[in-house]
Protein backbone atom coordinates (compact mmCIF):
# COMPACT_ATOMS: atom_id res chain seq x y z
CA UNK A 1 0.00 0.00 0.00
CA UNK A 2 1.16 3.21 -0.83
CA UNK A 3 0.95 6.87 1.56
CA UNK A 4 -0.39 9.83 0.05
CA UNK A 5 2.13 12.35 0.38
CA UNK A 6 0.66 14.56 3.45
CA UNK A 7 -2.66 14.02 4.24
CA UNK A 8 -3.19 13.90 8.15
CA UNK A 9 -5.00 11.39 10.20
CA UNK A 10 -8.05 13.36 10.64
CA UNK A 11 -9.14 11.22 13.91
CA UNK A 12 -5.82 12.57 16.00
CA UNK A 13 -4.92 16.38 16.94
CA UNK A 14 -2.62 17.13 13.87
CA UNK A 15 -0.02 18.89 16.67
CA UNK A 16 -0.05 17.89 20.11
CA UNK A 17 1.89 18.71 23.48
CA UNK A 18 2.05 17.48 26.36
CA UNK A 19 4.03 19.17 29.52
CA UNK A 20 6.58 21.21 27.76
CA UNK A 21 9.65 22.38 29.53
CA UNK A 22 12.52 24.38 27.37
CA UNK A 23 14.96 26.48 29.95
CA UNK A 24 18.07 28.02 29.03
CA UNK A 25 20.49 27.74 32.20
CA UNK A 26 18.88 28.56 35.29
CA UNK A 27 15.91 30.32 32.80
CA UNK A 28 12.72 28.73 32.53
CA UNK A 29 11.26 29.85 28.99
CA UNK A 30 8.55 27.36 28.86
CA UNK A 31 6.81 25.75 31.27
CA UNK A 32 4.30 22.90 31.58
CA UNK A 33 2.96 24.10 28.18
CA UNK A 34 0.26 22.00 26.73
CA UNK A 35 -1.44 22.61 23.75
CA UNK A 36 -3.57 20.67 20.93
CA UNK A 37 -4.05 21.77 16.86
CA UNK A 38 -6.78 19.57 14.51
CA UNK A 39 -5.87 19.12 10.74
CA UNK A 40 -7.58 22.52 9.13
CA UNK A 41 -7.51 25.24 11.91
CA UNK A 42 -5.71 28.58 12.31
CA UNK A 43 -4.55 28.71 15.89
CA UNK A 44 -2.89 32.55 16.28
CA UNK A 45 -0.51 33.01 19.38
CA UNK A 46 -0.24 36.04 20.78
CA UNK A 47 1.36 37.70 24.07
CA UNK A 48 3.82 40.07 25.01
CA UNK A 49 7.30 40.34 23.75
CA UNK A 50 9.29 37.23 25.86
CA UNK A 51 6.79 35.37 26.25
CA UNK A 52 8.47 32.47 24.88
CA UNK A 53 6.21 32.29 21.58
CA UNK A 54 9.21 31.99 19.43
CA UNK A 55 10.58 29.53 21.53
CA UNK A 56 7.80 27.55 21.62
CA UNK A 57 7.64 27.33 17.70
CA UNK A 58 11.11 26.25 17.72
CA UNK A 59 10.33 23.75 20.00
CA UNK A 60 7.75 22.13 17.32
CA UNK A 61 10.23 21.66 14.82
CA UNK A 62 13.02 20.87 17.17
CA UNK A 63 14.98 23.76 16.18
CA UNK A 64 14.87 24.12 19.69
CA UNK A 65 15.33 20.96 21.89
CA UNK A 66 12.64 20.50 24.49
CA UNK A 67 14.06 20.03 28.31
CA UNK A 68 11.20 17.42 28.74
CA UNK A 69 7.54 17.22 27.32
CA UNK A 70 6.32 15.44 24.35
CA UNK A 71 5.39 16.78 20.83
CA UNK A 72 3.60 14.36 18.32
CA UNK A 73 3.03 15.85 14.93
CA UNK A 74 0.42 13.92 12.38
CA UNK A 75 0.48 10.75 15.47
CA UNK A 76 4.42 10.60 15.75
CA UNK A 77 6.84 11.75 18.44
CA UNK A 78 8.62 15.07 17.11
CA UNK A 79 12.29 14.92 17.64
CA UNK A 80 12.04 11.70 19.60
CA UNK A 81 11.22 8.14 19.16
CA UNK A 82 9.43 6.27 22.16
CA UNK A 83 10.72 2.99 22.67
CA UNK A 84 10.05 0.86 25.56
CA UNK A 85 8.34 3.60 27.06
CA UNK A 86 10.79 5.57 27.10
CA UNK A 87 11.87 8.85 24.41
CA UNK A 88 15.17 8.73 22.95
CA UNK A 89 16.50 11.44 21.01
CA UNK A 90 16.28 10.78 17.09
CA UNK A 91 19.27 11.05 14.64
CA UNK A 92 19.58 14.35 12.88
CA UNK A 93 18.40 12.95 9.18
CA UNK A 94 15.08 11.43 10.60
CA UNK A 95 14.50 15.59 12.35
CA UNK A 96 15.07 16.78 9.30
CA UNK A 97 12.69 14.78 7.51
CA UNK A 98 9.90 15.51 10.31
CA UNK A 99 11.00 18.61 9.92
CA UNK A 100 10.08 19.10 6.02
CA UNK A 101 6.93 17.99 6.80
CA UNK A 102 6.34 21.76 8.63
CA UNK A 103 6.48 25.15 6.58
CA UNK A 104 8.33 28.00 8.40
CA UNK A 105 7.95 31.31 7.03
CA UNK A 106 10.00 34.18 9.61
CA UNK A 107 10.19 37.51 10.85
CA UNK A 108 12.90 37.98 8.16
CA UNK A 109 12.40 36.22 4.54
CA UNK A 110 15.37 34.09 4.39
CA UNK A 111 15.22 33.31 0.96
CA UNK A 112 17.82 31.79 -1.21
CA UNK A 113 19.72 35.81 -2.55
CA UNK A 114 21.59 33.99 -5.48
CA UNK A 115 18.31 32.00 -6.90
CA UNK A 116 15.68 33.81 -8.68
CA UNK A 117 12.15 33.55 -7.33
CA UNK A 118 11.31 30.42 -8.98
CA UNK A 119 14.44 28.70 -8.15
CA UNK A 120 13.93 29.74 -4.54
CA UNK A 121 10.52 27.92 -4.66
CA UNK A 122 11.44 24.68 -6.72
CA UNK A 123 14.71 24.34 -4.38
CA UNK A 124 12.92 22.06 -1.94
CA UNK A 125 10.64 20.04 -3.66
CA UNK A 126 13.71 19.48 -6.23
CA UNK A 127 16.62 18.99 -3.74
CA UNK A 128 14.95 17.47 -0.39
CA UNK A 129 11.44 15.56 -2.18
CA UNK A 130 12.75 14.45 -5.71
CA UNK A 131 10.28 15.79 -7.06
CA UNK A 132 11.04 16.06 -11.11
CA UNK A 133 12.35 20.06 -12.12
CA UNK A 134 9.65 20.39 -14.81
CA UNK A 135 6.56 19.21 -12.58
CA UNK A 136 8.02 21.39 -9.52
CA UNK A 137 8.36 24.45 -11.65
CA UNK A 138 4.74 24.46 -12.37
CA UNK A 139 3.67 24.03 -9.06
CA UNK A 140 5.87 26.73 -8.28
CA UNK A 141 4.41 29.02 -11.58
CA UNK A 142 0.81 27.92 -9.80
CA UNK A 143 1.97 29.06 -6.03
CA UNK A 144 3.05 32.14 -7.28
CA UNK A 145 -0.20 33.15 -9.07
CA UNK A 146 -1.64 32.34 -6.04
CA UNK A 147 0.08 34.65 -4.14
CA UNK A 148 0.06 37.30 -7.08
CA UNK A 149 3.06 37.34 -8.17
CA UNK A 150 4.01 35.60 -10.95
CA UNK A 151 5.70 38.35 -12.80
CA UNK A 152 8.31 38.09 -10.78
CA UNK A 153 9.28 34.40 -11.47
CA UNK A 154 12.26 35.60 -13.13
CA UNK A 155 13.10 38.11 -11.00
CA UNK A 156 16.10 37.73 -7.46
CA UNK A 157 14.64 38.63 -3.84
CA UNK A 158 16.69 42.00 -3.88
CA UNK A 159 14.62 43.08 -6.43
CA UNK A 160 11.60 42.69 -4.60
CA UNK A 161 10.03 44.47 -1.56
CA UNK A 162 9.92 43.19 1.99
CA UNK A 163 5.56 42.16 1.45
CA UNK A 164 6.78 40.23 -1.81
CA UNK A 165 9.47 38.39 -0.58
CA UNK A 166 7.47 37.64 2.54
CA UNK A 167 4.93 36.05 -0.37
CA UNK A 168 7.60 34.18 -1.68
CA UNK A 169 8.61 32.47 1.36
CA UNK A 170 4.70 31.73 1.80
CA UNK A 171 4.51 30.09 -1.40
CA UNK A 172 8.16 28.43 -1.04
CA UNK A 173 6.95 26.83 2.58
CA UNK A 174 3.67 25.74 0.49
CA UNK A 175 5.50 24.32 -1.90
CA UNK A 176 6.53 21.35 0.38
CA UNK A 177 3.43 20.04 0.96
CA UNK A 178 3.31 20.44 4.45
CA UNK A 179 1.14 19.68 6.97
CA UNK A 180 1.15 22.89 8.76
CA UNK A 181 2.77 26.24 8.45
CA UNK A 182 4.73 27.44 11.28
CA UNK A 183 4.54 31.59 11.05
CA UNK A 184 6.63 33.65 13.28
CA UNK A 185 5.51 37.21 13.11
CA UNK A 186 5.91 37.63 9.45
CA UNK A 187 4.59 40.72 9.14
CA UNK A 188 6.57 42.81 11.98
CA UNK A 189 9.86 43.25 9.64
CA UNK A 190 7.48 45.34 6.71
CA UNK A 191 6.94 48.78 6.58
CA UNK A 192 3.15 49.38 7.54
CA UNK A 193 1.62 49.41 4.00
CA UNK A 194 2.95 46.17 3.07
CA UNK A 195 1.21 44.36 5.96
CA UNK A 196 -2.05 43.88 4.32
CA UNK A 197 -0.21 42.48 1.13
CA UNK A 198 1.10 39.38 3.45
CA UNK A 199 -2.05 39.03 5.98
CA UNK A 200 -4.49 38.34 3.04
CA UNK A 201 -2.04 35.50 1.65
CA UNK A 202 -2.13 34.12 4.67
CA UNK A 203 -5.90 34.69 5.05
CA UNK A 204 -6.38 33.04 1.88
CA UNK A 205 -4.21 29.97 2.76
CA UNK A 206 -6.05 29.67 5.30
CA UNK A 207 -9.32 29.44 3.60
CA UNK A 208 -8.54 27.05 1.61
CA UNK A 209 -7.77 25.01 4.71
CA UNK A 210 -4.15 24.80 5.36
CA UNK A 211 -3.32 24.53 9.13
CA UNK A 212 -1.50 27.65 10.52
CA UNK A 213 0.33 27.86 13.88
CA UNK A 214 0.50 31.87 13.88
CA UNK A 215 2.70 34.11 16.34
CA UNK A 216 1.14 37.40 15.32
CA UNK A 217 0.99 40.91 16.81
CA UNK A 218 -1.60 41.55 13.88
CA UNK A 219 -5.19 41.39 16.49
CA UNK A 220 -7.53 42.36 13.49
CA UNK A 221 -6.16 38.99 11.63
CA UNK A 222 -5.90 36.66 14.58
CA UNK A 223 -9.50 37.99 15.48
CA UNK A 224 -11.14 37.82 11.92
CA UNK A 225 -8.90 33.93 10.57
CA UNK A 226 -8.27 32.43 13.69
CA UNK A 227 -9.97 29.32 14.76
CA UNK A 228 -8.46 29.57 18.00
CA UNK A 229 -6.06 32.01 19.84
CA UNK A 230 -4.05 31.36 22.72
CA UNK A 231 -2.41 33.91 24.88
CA UNK A 232 1.05 32.97 26.18
CA UNK A 233 2.78 35.46 29.19
CA UNK A 234 5.65 34.52 31.10
CA UNK A 235 6.39 30.90 29.23
CA UNK A 236 3.11 29.47 29.70
CA UNK A 237 -0.55 29.35 28.07
CA UNK A 238 -2.35 31.95 30.26
CA UNK A 239 -5.64 31.36 28.35
CA UNK A 240 -7.26 30.03 24.84
CA UNK A 241 -9.90 30.27 23.47
CA UNK A 242 -12.09 31.19 20.15
CA UNK A 243 -11.42 34.78 19.18
CA UNK A 244 -14.91 35.96 20.35
CA UNK A 245 -13.85 34.89 23.73
CA UNK A 246 -10.50 36.36 23.68
CA UNK A 247 -11.13 39.03 22.34
CA UNK A 248 -14.56 39.78 23.88
CA UNK A 249 -14.32 37.98 27.68
CA UNK A 250 -10.86 37.09 28.32
CA UNK A 251 -11.23 35.62 32.01
CA UNK A 252 -7.41 36.21 32.89
CA UNK A 253 -6.32 39.61 34.46
CA UNK A 254 -2.97 38.73 32.70
CA UNK A 255 -5.10 38.36 29.24
CA UNK A 256 -6.95 41.72 29.80
CA UNK A 257 -4.16 43.96 30.86
CA UNK A 258 -2.23 42.81 27.33
CA UNK A 259 -5.44 43.12 25.29
CA UNK A 260 -5.86 46.55 27.07
CA UNK A 261 -2.73 47.86 25.84
CA UNK A 262 -2.46 46.47 22.32
CA UNK A 263 -6.49 47.34 20.77
P1 LIG B 1 8.90 35.82 22.25
O1 LIG B 1 9.04 35.17 20.91
O2 LIG B 1 7.58 35.60 22.89
O3 LIG B 1 9.27 37.27 22.23
P2 LIG B 1 11.20 34.19 22.92
O4 LIG B 1 10.74 32.79 22.77
O5 LIG B 1 12.01 34.76 21.82
O6 LIG B 1 9.94 35.12 23.25
O7 LIG B 1 12.05 34.32 24.24
C1 LIG B 1 11.57 33.89 25.49
C2 LIG B 1 12.66 34.10 26.52
O8 LIG B 1 13.74 33.23 26.25
C3 LIG B 1 13.23 35.51 26.54
O9 LIG B 1 13.49 35.86 27.87
C4 LIG B 1 14.53 35.36 25.77
O10 LIG B 1 15.47 36.29 26.20
C5 LIG B 1 14.95 33.95 26.12
N1 LIG B 1 15.72 33.31 25.03
C6 LIG B 1 15.29 33.04 23.79
N2 LIG B 1 16.23 32.42 23.05
C7 LIG B 1 17.30 32.27 23.87
C8 LIG B 1 18.61 31.71 23.72
N3 LIG B 1 18.99 31.13 22.55
N4 LIG B 1 19.44 31.74 24.77
C9 LIG B 1 19.05 32.28 25.95
N5 LIG B 1 17.85 32.85 26.16
C10 LIG B 1 16.98 32.84 25.15
MG1 LIG C 1 9.44 35.98 19.03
Amino acid sequence: MTHAASPARSDLPLVKVKSLRKSYGDHVVLDNVNFEVESGKVVCIIGPSGSGKSTFLRCLNHLEKPDSGEIWIDGQPMGFQLKNQRLYELPEHKIAQQRARMGMVFQHFNLFPHLSVLDNITEGPVQVQRVAKAQARQRAMQLLERVGLADKAHQYPSQLSGGQRQRVAIARAVAMNPLFVLFDEPTSALDPELVGEVLSVMADLAREGMTMLVVTHEMTFAREVADQVVFMADGGIVETGTPEAIFTRPTQQRTQQFLQRVL
